[in-house]
């Protein structure tokens, strides 16, 4: 007879970082049990060999019916990495973006936080040996890293047993020896520096102990310490560089000073310097800037969000610093999100000057090492994370104590997270936010998104308004320059008018400098015979190919297909194919032809790939080695440049027809936001738009800088089309290689949710209609905005349940879009 084993009688679920739906049951003796919360982390096995860190959402008593409970293998924590307020917003996120829970926690935690048997490994650099003090089975990792640089977990659990490899794994990532592989495919690294400190038993009155201590032949390393500490009087963090050089002493020197644990290293990236001491004084806001200041205070108290809907330069960023002086003050938290952390350099610059070292960035293109600690630092509620400036993944850190959520440039569609799922809208999670936490939440924008503006006519949201410029500074002259008649006339030259060129040659001679804006990057995006009327399209996708004359390569802007340049049609095989349209790379050539002597520099994707090449190509611009400085809308994202006189948009013509209801919306705000980066000091700066449509009514709203105008058409367009805001949208993009099935599958959610839905619309092609040899097609749902979307959201989740059981579409994958961007 068999007797129940007592401890078998208790229970946890645990979220796996799968698409899966469901929770899975695990079973776990009395002392874990008790030891057990929910938020801690557990690793399991799951399925054949695989391993995966489960999340503890619930403990109990209750056998699963269904399948046998396996015993988890370790416990990670010591106490919950996830509170209740985080808890809400992911029960939140993963039902209104439709996205199961496990997927939501997977993109919400620092990766290194959710070791699956699929994740690689690989060393962190400049990790020596010497300063590790790890146990065998760690050190055994670390040399199987020296080898072969990346390995898998999977291959990793056959050699150390399921039970041990996580242990292992995740100590060696705290001790910041190894990390997962991730983040290693993004190109961004943040440019790191050395800094030395004192070690603490070393601290305070002991320094002349100190220097008995050192032995009698040691004077370089008396010489090294003697620098440290006059450069530590300074008031700043001592750069290892500059102590070596200064010191005139050796790096032997220096080594002996750390081994002896006198010194210590930290590696930081300048975004990030904790040490440095507030050096500024906040700013005294200007008259109008008290008034919609204290608006916003008395507006915060009535427990609704607030628009801060205030011209370029108007001192936006100003008002958010007195606002967080005054949170921090009360010892609460504060995060401040911005569109693209990478473009901000200036603004984390900015605010250490004022906050020192009370201020963390957030960045999913950090290191695991230094999401992980601010994650931590956060959670624990650590005075150097009081303000946490981060882009649209900061909303997921724990905060416990949140006194401001500020959303900057509010209407930027970069809030939208795109791939992969959870697909949700940052901007739109921090007003939820707001609600959990019974936090003020302010949005603040030049251009505010339509929804957003929606919301205040409806009263749902304040507004503040703050109309003139700091300081008196004009807004920018804006022309609109007519290329069709410039064509007529032949005023032209290249892509540019005349006229335009003359505006540049003028700037220049004034010692000003030029901004050239063009969203396209490469040569040109379209290559094709004159004869036979061929276009060179990607074999893998519906696109075509852009020419990269320098490098000599047709390449895919989708997939990343590249070939020669090809001398004769492959179709025809005459020599005549013509290249159309311009890229950057284009303008910035034909820039430096017409103007030999300027230094004409190029910022996009293709140019800021390496290492701190964005930052440096910022910094010449900055310093005026630049003087004409060719941008995609890279460009565009608040940047701050004294000394431009003007700015050029190539093409307004590519934003007004982008085929998208947004596109009207998306061209007022980026033009106006391209035309702020012109003039923001004392003269007032020009802005020139190319245009083969004079008329269209989004450009003479630019002209007049008229919000208001451009609203008014939005909102009553979207009214009659049944858009948001008046609709809710939910886009499905149906994938698969075969095109039939891809269209029969399509047909088949279509109809099915015509069923149950008034407006379905589709199947039809997307944009682009095949992307790596994969078809895709689209499947609108657009619901009116109600109480009862919840539950049309589950239906939504049932059929496509339904569908993804049909054994014939077994490879189709669908990607549900809700409130697509
Ligand atoms: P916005 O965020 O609205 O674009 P900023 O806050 O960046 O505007 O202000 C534009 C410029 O004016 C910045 O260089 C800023 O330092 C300066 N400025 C704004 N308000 C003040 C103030 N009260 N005192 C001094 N300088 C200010
Ligand atoms: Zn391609």
């Amino acid at each position: 007879m068999i007797k129940l084993d007592k401890d078998q009688k208790y229970y946890i679920d645990v979220v796996l970082p799968l698409n899966l739906w469901n929770s899975f049951t695990y079973k776990v003796n009395k002392k874990e049990f008790d030891f057990l919360q929910k938020g801690m982390r557990v690793a399991v096995s799951f399925g054949k060999q695989r391993l995966q860190t489960g999340i503890v959402v619930k403990k109990h008593f209750k056998k699963p019916l269904h399948y046998e409970t396996k015993p988890i293998l370790h416990i990670i924590d010591n106490q919950p990495i996830i509170n209740d307020f985080q808890w809400e917003l992911f029960r939140f996120t993963s039902s209104y973006y439709l996205s199961p829970p496990g997927i939501v926690l997977k993109a919400a935690l620092p990766g290194s936080f959710m070791l699956q048997s699929e994740t690689f490994l690989m060393l962190n650099e400049g990790v020596t040996d010497n300063q590790l003090q790890l146990s065998d089975d760690e050190y055994l990792i670390v040399e199987a890293l020296q080898l072969q640089k990346t390995v898998s977990i999977k291959s990793l659990q056959d050699l150390f047993g399921e039970k041990k490899i996580f242990k292992i794994v995740n100590s060696l990532i705290k001790k910041g020896v190894i990390r997962s592989i991730q983040e290693v495919k993004e190109k961004y690294k943040p440019k790191t520096e050395t800094y030395l400190q004192l070690s603490e038993q070393w601290q305070g009155e002991k320094i002349n102990e100190l220097f008995e201590a050192l032995s009698k032949n040691a004077e370089k390393q008396r010489q090294i310490l003697l620098q440290f500490f006059s450069l530590q009087r300074q008031g700043k963090p001592v750069l290892k560089k500059q102590l070596l050089e200064q010191s005139g002493a050796g790096l032997s020197s220096l080594k002996s000073l750390i081994n002896k644990g006198i010194l210590f290293e930290i590696k930081t990236n300048i975004d990030r310097i904790n040490f440095e001491a507030a050096s500024e004084q906040i700013k005294e806001l200007s008259s109008s800037q008290k008034t919609a200041l204290k608006e916003i205070k008395s507006l915060f108290l009535k427990d609704k969000p607030v628009l801060l809907h205030g011209i370029t330069s108007s001192g936006k960023t100003e008002i958010y610093i007195h606002l967080i002086k005054e949170v921090i003050k009360q010892g609460k938290q504060v995060l401040y999100l911005v569109p693209e952390i990478a473009l901000t350099t200036q603004l984390v610059q900015r605010l250490t000057k004022i906050f020192g070292n009370a201020i963390s960035v957030y960045h999913s293109k950090y290191s695991q090492q230094e999401r992980r600690e601010v994650w931590l630092n956060v959670l624990h509620k650590q005075q150097t994370a009081q303000i946490v400036l981060s882009a649209r993944l900061g909303i997921f850190l724990p905060f416990q104590d949140l006194g401001l959520i500020i959303v900057d440039e509010e209407h930027e569609p970069s809030y939208k997270q795109v791939q992969p799922a959870p697909r949700y809208q940052a901007r739109d999670l921090a007003v939820y936010l707001h609600k959990i936490y019974q936090s003020p939440v302010l949005l603040g924008s030049a251009t505010p998104g339509i929804e957003t503006y929606f919301n205040t006519r409806r009263q749902r949201y304040n507004i503040v308004r703050l109309q003139e410029r700091f300081g008196g500074v004009q807004l920018p002259d804006i022309e609109i320059v007519d290329l069709k008649e410039a064509l007529r006339r032949k005023r032209t030259k290249g892509n540019f008018s005349e006229y335009v060129l003359e505006a540049i040659e003028k700037t220049l001679q004034v010692k000003k400098q030029v901004i050239v804006f063009q969203n396209r990057r490469g040569y040109a995006p379209v290559a094709q015979c004159e004869d036979c009327g061929h276009v060179m399209d990607c074999p893998h996708c519906d696109v075509s190919l852009t020419l990269h004359k320098h490098q000599h390569k047709l390449k895919c802007h989708y997939c990343g297909y590249q070939t020669e340049v090809p001398l004769l049609c492959p179709v025809c095989g005459n020599p005549s194919i013509n290249y159309k349209g311009i890229g950057t790379e284009q303008i910035q050539n034909d820039l430096q032809i017409f103007f030999e002597n300027a230094v004409v520099d190029r910022l996009d994707s293709d140019t800021t790939r390496g290492k701190n090449s964005f930052a440096n190509i910022l910094s010449k611009f900055q310093n005026l080695e630049t003087d004409i400085l060719v941008g995609t809308q890279m460009l565009v994202k608040g940047l701050d440049f004294a000394n431009v006189g003007l700015v050029v948009v190539m093409n307004a013509d590519q934003l007004l027809y982008y085929p998208d209801f947004r596109a009207d919306e998306r061209s007022f705000q980026m033009l106006m936001q391209v035309a702020g980066r012109a003039g923001r000091q004392k003269e007032q700066g020009k802005v020139l738009i190319q245009t083969f449509n004079p008329e269209h009514p989004v450009l003479q709203m630019v002209l007049k800088g008229d919000y208001q105008s451009l609203y008014n058409m939005q909102i009553a367009q979207r009214r009659e089309l049944f858009y948001p805001p008046y609709s809710k949208m939910i886009n499905l993009i149906i994938k698969d290689k075969n095109l039939q099935k891809c269209q029969e599958a399509a047909e088949w959610l279509q109809k099915s949710f015509a069923n149950a839905f008034e407006k379905v619309l589709g199947p039809s092609d997307a944009l682009i209609p095949r992307i790596k040899n994969r078809f895709i097609k689209e499947v609108l749902i657009k619901l009116p905005p109600s109480k009862t979307l919840p539950e049309q959201k589950r239906y939504i989740l049932k059929v496509l349940n339904t569908f993804h059981n049909i054994a014939y579409f077994k490879s189709v994958q669908v990607v549900v879009d809700v409130d697509p961007y």
